[in-house]
Protein backbone atom coordinates (compact mmCIF):
# COMPACT_ATOMS: atom_id res chain seq x y z
CA UNK A 1 0.00 0.00 0.00
CA UNK A 2 1.01 3.32 -0.80
CA UNK A 3 0.60 6.54 2.15
CA UNK A 4 -1.12 9.39 0.51
CA UNK A 5 -0.82 12.81 2.10
CA UNK A 6 -4.31 14.09 3.49
CA UNK A 7 -5.93 16.21 0.96
CA UNK A 8 -5.67 20.06 1.57
CA UNK A 9 -9.46 20.91 1.14
CA UNK A 10 -12.51 19.85 3.98
CA UNK A 11 -15.87 18.94 3.41
CA UNK A 12 -17.12 22.35 3.51
CA UNK A 13 -15.27 23.61 0.45
CA UNK A 14 -16.67 20.52 -0.79
CA UNK A 15 -20.12 20.98 -0.73
CA UNK A 16 -20.36 25.05 -1.40
CA UNK A 17 -18.41 24.04 -4.93
CA UNK A 18 -20.24 21.56 -5.34
CA UNK A 19 -23.68 23.30 -4.65
CA UNK A 20 -22.24 26.70 -6.39
CA UNK A 21 -22.55 24.46 -10.12
CA UNK A 22 -26.21 22.46 -8.82
CA UNK A 23 -28.85 24.37 -11.09
CA UNK A 24 -31.61 22.92 -9.24
CA UNK A 25 -32.33 24.98 -6.41
CA UNK A 26 -33.91 22.79 -4.19
CA UNK A 27 -31.44 20.35 -4.78
CA UNK A 28 -28.68 23.00 -3.49
CA UNK A 29 -30.15 24.45 -1.13
CA UNK A 30 -30.77 20.71 0.43
CA UNK A 31 -27.09 19.99 0.57
CA UNK A 32 -25.74 23.50 2.04
CA UNK A 33 -28.91 22.73 4.69
CA UNK A 34 -27.45 19.51 5.70
CA UNK A 35 -23.44 21.07 5.77
CA UNK A 36 -23.80 21.01 9.79
CA UNK A 37 -24.68 17.55 9.77
CA UNK A 38 -22.18 16.29 6.82
CA UNK A 39 -19.16 17.98 9.00
CA UNK A 40 -20.02 17.00 12.20
CA UNK A 41 -19.68 13.34 10.50
CA UNK A 42 -16.14 14.69 8.92
CA UNK A 43 -14.98 15.52 12.42
CA UNK A 44 -16.17 11.84 14.02
CA UNK A 45 -14.62 10.32 11.12
CA UNK A 46 -11.09 12.39 11.37
CA UNK A 47 -11.32 11.44 15.23
CA UNK A 48 -11.60 7.92 14.34
CA UNK A 49 -9.23 7.29 11.66
CA UNK A 50 -6.30 7.84 13.18
CA UNK A 51 -6.60 5.37 15.39
CA UNK A 52 -8.07 2.59 13.05
CA UNK A 53 -11.70 2.65 14.47
CA UNK A 54 -13.48 3.92 11.35
CA UNK A 55 -15.45 0.44 11.96
CA UNK A 56 -17.03 2.58 14.53
CA UNK A 57 -19.02 4.86 12.54
CA UNK A 58 -22.72 4.57 12.06
CA UNK A 59 -23.88 4.27 8.97
CA UNK A 60 -27.07 5.28 7.77
CA UNK A 61 -29.78 5.85 4.58
CA UNK A 62 -29.95 9.60 4.64
CA UNK A 63 -28.09 12.76 5.70
CA UNK A 64 -31.36 14.77 6.68
CA UNK A 65 -35.16 14.26 5.99
CA UNK A 66 -34.56 16.62 3.11
CA UNK A 67 -31.32 14.57 1.74
CA UNK A 68 -31.51 11.02 1.14
CA UNK A 69 -29.10 8.39 0.39
CA UNK A 70 -30.10 8.18 -3.79
CA UNK A 71 -30.06 11.79 -3.88
CA UNK A 72 -26.69 12.29 -2.21
CA UNK A 73 -25.48 9.48 -4.79
CA UNK A 74 -27.30 12.19 -7.20
CA UNK A 75 -24.97 15.10 -6.24
CA UNK A 76 -21.78 13.10 -6.05
CA UNK A 77 -22.02 11.61 -9.46
CA UNK A 78 -23.86 14.08 -11.59
CA UNK A 79 -22.55 17.26 -9.82
CA UNK A 80 -19.71 17.02 -7.83
CA UNK A 81 -17.38 14.37 -10.07
CA UNK A 82 -19.30 15.74 -13.31
CA UNK A 83 -16.91 16.94 -16.19
CA UNK A 84 -17.17 20.93 -16.39
CA UNK A 85 -18.86 21.13 -13.30
CA UNK A 86 -16.72 23.81 -10.49
CA UNK A 87 -15.96 20.64 -8.05
CA UNK A 88 -14.69 18.50 -10.92
CA UNK A 89 -10.97 19.92 -9.89
CA UNK A 90 -11.49 18.86 -6.62
CA UNK A 91 -12.61 15.81 -7.76
CA UNK A 92 -9.57 15.79 -9.70
CA UNK A 93 -7.13 16.54 -7.28
CA UNK A 94 -8.13 13.65 -4.96
CA UNK A 95 -7.62 11.43 -8.21
CA UNK A 96 -4.28 12.53 -9.48
CA UNK A 97 -2.87 12.89 -5.80
CA UNK A 98 -0.57 9.41 -6.71
CA UNK A 99 2.73 9.67 -7.85
CA UNK A 100 2.66 7.94 -11.65
CA UNK A 101 -0.67 7.96 -11.36
CA UNK A 102 -0.20 4.06 -9.16
CA UNK A 103 -3.44 3.27 -7.08
CA UNK A 104 -2.53 3.28 -3.32
CA UNK A 105 -4.33 0.28 -2.87
CA UNK A 106 -2.42 -2.37 -5.41
CA UNK A 107 0.93 -0.11 -5.38
CA UNK A 108 0.54 -1.74 -9.32
CA UNK A 109 -2.66 -0.62 -11.27
CA UNK A 110 -3.09 2.32 -12.74
CA UNK A 111 -5.81 5.14 -10.77
CA UNK A 112 -9.21 4.70 -12.54
CA UNK A 113 -11.51 5.82 -10.41
CA UNK A 114 -12.06 7.41 -6.88
CA UNK A 115 -13.04 5.16 -4.53
CA UNK A 116 -15.46 6.16 -0.70
CA UNK A 117 -13.61 4.31 1.67
CA UNK A 118 -17.07 4.24 3.76
CA UNK A 119 -19.36 3.25 0.90
CA UNK A 120 -21.88 5.84 -0.75
CA UNK A 121 -24.54 3.23 0.25
CA UNK A 122 -24.51 2.65 3.76
CA UNK A 123 -23.00 6.62 4.58
CA UNK A 124 -24.42 9.06 1.95
CA UNK A 125 -23.00 12.04 4.86
CA UNK A 126 -19.48 11.04 3.86
CA UNK A 127 -20.16 11.12 -0.23
CA UNK A 128 -18.32 14.24 -0.56
CA UNK A 129 -16.11 14.18 1.78
CA UNK A 130 -12.59 14.32 0.29
CA UNK A 131 -10.41 12.29 3.63
CA UNK A 132 -13.20 9.72 2.55
CA UNK A 133 -12.58 9.80 -1.31
CA UNK A 134 -9.48 7.67 -2.20
CA UNK A 135 -7.76 7.43 -5.65
CA UNK A 136 -8.04 3.52 -7.19
CA UNK A 137 -7.41 1.26 -9.79
CA UNK A 138 -10.91 0.19 -11.25
CA UNK A 139 -9.83 -3.63 -9.75
CA UNK A 140 -9.22 -2.49 -6.34
CA UNK A 141 -12.77 -0.57 -6.47
CA UNK A 142 -14.48 -3.09 -7.93
CA UNK A 143 -13.18 -5.63 -5.10
CA UNK A 144 -14.15 -3.52 -1.83
CA UNK A 145 -17.45 -2.46 -3.28
CA UNK A 146 -19.67 -1.55 -0.61
CA UNK A 147 -18.40 -3.64 1.76
CA UNK A 148 -18.28 -2.87 5.15
CA UNK A 149 -16.13 -4.12 7.66
CA UNK A 150 -17.82 -4.73 11.68
CA UNK A 151 -14.49 -4.83 13.39
CA UNK A 152 -11.38 -3.60 13.16
CA UNK A 153 -9.16 -6.24 11.85
CA UNK A 154 -12.08 -6.42 8.70
CA UNK A 155 -10.69 -2.91 7.86
CA UNK A 156 -9.01 -2.70 4.70
CA UNK A 157 -5.87 -0.24 4.69
CA UNK A 158 -6.30 3.47 4.19
CA UNK A 159 -3.90 5.22 2.75
CA UNK A 160 -4.12 8.44 4.38
CA UNK A 161 -4.10 6.86 7.62
CA UNK A 162 -2.38 3.81 8.14
CA UNK A 163 1.07 3.65 8.58
CA UNK A 164 2.97 0.67 8.06
CA UNK A 165 6.51 1.88 9.08
CA UNK A 166 9.32 0.65 7.39
CA UNK A 167 9.87 -2.69 8.14
CA UNK A 168 9.98 -5.13 5.90
CA UNK A 169 6.39 -7.32 5.63
CA UNK A 170 6.05 -9.03 1.71
CA UNK A 171 8.32 -11.76 0.94
CA UNK A 172 8.58 -14.08 -1.25
CA UNK A 173 9.00 -18.26 -1.31
CA UNK A 174 10.58 -19.87 -4.50
CA UNK A 175 9.58 -23.38 -5.16
CA UNK A 176 11.53 -25.33 -7.37
CA UNK A 177 9.77 -26.27 -10.53
CA UNK A 178 9.71 -25.56 -14.30
CA UNK A 179 9.24 -22.70 -14.66
CA UNK A 180 9.92 -21.57 -10.98
CA UNK A 181 6.85 -20.48 -8.46
CA UNK A 182 7.11 -17.69 -6.56
CA UNK A 183 4.39 -17.35 -3.81
CA UNK A 184 3.79 -13.52 -2.16
CA UNK A 185 3.31 -13.45 1.52
CA UNK A 186 2.71 -11.42 4.00
CA UNK A 187 5.17 -11.77 7.44
CA UNK A 188 4.05 -9.16 10.11
CA UNK A 189 6.52 -7.15 11.74
CA UNK A 190 5.92 -7.37 15.73
CA UNK A 191 6.04 -3.68 15.67
CA UNK A 192 2.62 -3.67 13.88
CA UNK A 193 0.61 -5.67 16.64
CA UNK A 194 -2.11 -8.22 15.89
CA UNK A 195 -5.12 -5.54 14.36
CA UNK A 196 -2.54 -3.87 11.91
CA UNK A 197 -1.20 -7.24 10.86
CA UNK A 198 -4.90 -8.35 10.22
CA UNK A 199 -5.62 -5.55 8.62
CA UNK A 200 -2.84 -5.94 6.20
CA UNK A 201 -3.50 -9.84 5.75
CA UNK A 202 -7.06 -9.06 5.66
CA UNK A 203 -6.05 -6.20 2.49
CA UNK A 204 -3.95 -8.31 0.78
CA UNK A 205 -6.70 -10.76 0.53
CA UNK A 206 -9.21 -9.04 -0.62
CA UNK A 207 -7.53 -7.00 -3.15
CA UNK A 208 -6.29 -10.25 -4.79
CA UNK A 209 -2.58 -9.05 -4.36
CA UNK A 210 -0.87 -12.28 -4.54
CA UNK A 211 -1.97 -13.29 -7.71
CA UNK A 212 -1.46 -9.73 -8.77
CA UNK A 213 2.19 -9.73 -8.12
CA UNK A 214 2.90 -13.61 -8.72
CA UNK A 215 1.66 -12.41 -12.71
CA UNK A 216 3.91 -9.86 -12.41
CA UNK A 217 6.31 -11.65 -11.54
CA UNK A 218 6.20 -14.97 -13.49
CA UNK A 219 6.93 -11.81 -16.80
CA UNK A 220 9.47 -10.12 -14.89
CA UNK A 221 11.42 -13.26 -14.93
CA UNK A 222 10.09 -13.77 -18.32
CA UNK A 223 12.14 -10.71 -19.37
CA UNK A 224 15.67 -11.28 -17.21
CA UNK A 225 15.62 -14.89 -18.09
CA UNK A 226 17.31 -14.32 -21.49
CA UNK A 227 19.75 -12.17 -19.35
CA UNK A 228 20.40 -14.86 -16.68
CA UNK A 229 20.99 -17.94 -18.74
CA UNK A 230 24.24 -15.79 -20.32
CA UNK A 231 25.41 -14.46 -16.93
CA UNK A 232 24.77 -17.75 -15.69
CA UNK A 233 26.63 -19.31 -18.11
CA UNK A 234 29.49 -17.11 -17.76
CA UNK A 235 29.54 -16.32 -14.21
CA UNK A 236 28.24 -19.58 -12.67
CA UNK A 237 25.89 -19.55 -9.12
CA UNK A 238 28.09 -16.56 -7.50
CA UNK A 239 27.72 -14.37 -10.51
CA UNK A 240 23.50 -14.89 -10.60
CA UNK A 241 23.62 -14.54 -7.23
CA UNK A 242 25.19 -11.35 -7.40
CA UNK A 243 23.13 -9.86 -9.85
CA UNK A 244 19.69 -10.63 -7.80
CA UNK A 245 21.81 -8.65 -4.75
CA UNK A 246 22.05 -5.62 -6.90
CA UNK A 247 18.67 -5.52 -8.46
CA UNK A 248 17.36 -6.07 -4.73
CA UNK A 249 19.00 -3.60 -3.45
CA UNK A 250 17.82 -1.33 -6.14
CA UNK A 251 14.75 -1.87 -5.24
CA UNK A 252 14.55 -1.68 -1.83
CA UNK A 253 16.33 1.84 -2.08
CA UNK A 254 13.20 3.25 -3.53
CA UNK A 255 10.56 0.88 -2.11
CA UNK A 256 11.23 -1.74 0.64
CA UNK A 257 8.35 -3.42 0.29
CA UNK A 258 7.13 -3.53 -3.79
CA UNK A 259 6.64 -7.01 -5.38
CA UNK A 260 9.69 -6.26 -6.78
CA UNK A 261 12.10 -5.97 -4.17
CA UNK A 262 10.47 -8.77 -2.48
CA UNK A 263 10.94 -10.81 -6.11
CA UNK A 264 14.58 -10.44 -6.29
CA UNK A 265 15.66 -10.82 -2.69
CA UNK A 266 13.62 -14.04 -2.88
CA UNK A 267 15.46 -15.20 -5.74
CA UNK A 268 18.41 -14.04 -4.43
CA UNK A 269 18.00 -16.18 -1.23
CA UNK A 270 17.40 -19.26 -3.17
CA UNK A 271 20.24 -21.58 -4.08
CA UNK A 272 18.24 -23.65 -5.77
CA UNK A 273 17.27 -20.59 -8.30
CA UNK A 274 20.54 -19.39 -8.39
CA UNK A 275 22.22 -22.82 -9.32
CA UNK A 276 19.59 -23.76 -11.64
CA UNK A 277 16.27 -22.83 -11.62
CA UNK A 278 17.05 -19.38 -13.25
CA UNK A 279 17.80 -21.79 -16.53
CA UNK A 280 14.22 -23.18 -15.83
CA UNK A 281 12.27 -19.59 -16.57
CA UNK A 282 11.95 -20.00 -20.72
CA UNK A 283 10.60 -23.29 -22.01
CA UNK A 284 13.71 -24.55 -24.12
CA UNK A 285 11.95 -24.25 -27.41
CA UNK A 286 13.89 -23.30 -30.31
CA UNK A 287 12.70 -21.74 -33.10
CA UNK A 288 13.93 -22.41 -36.30
CA UNK A 289 16.25 -20.37 -37.43
ZN1 LIG B 1 -5.47 -0.98 -7.21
Amino acid sequence: MIRLPLPTFDVAEAVQVCASGITIAERAQALLDALPVIQHTETAYRELAPHGRLYEMQGSDQVTPDLDGALMGVIYKSHFARSNSPSRKLYELIKMAPEFGICPLCSQRVVATVDHYLPQKHFPALNLTPVNLIPACSDCNKRKLAMVATSAEDQTLHPYYDDLGRDRWLFVEVLPSSPPTVEFKVRAPVAWGYVLAARVTHHFGLMGLAELYAAQAASELADVSFFMEELGAAAGALGVYQQLDQQFRTRYARDRNSWKTALYEGLRDSEWFCAEGYRLIRPKVRWPE
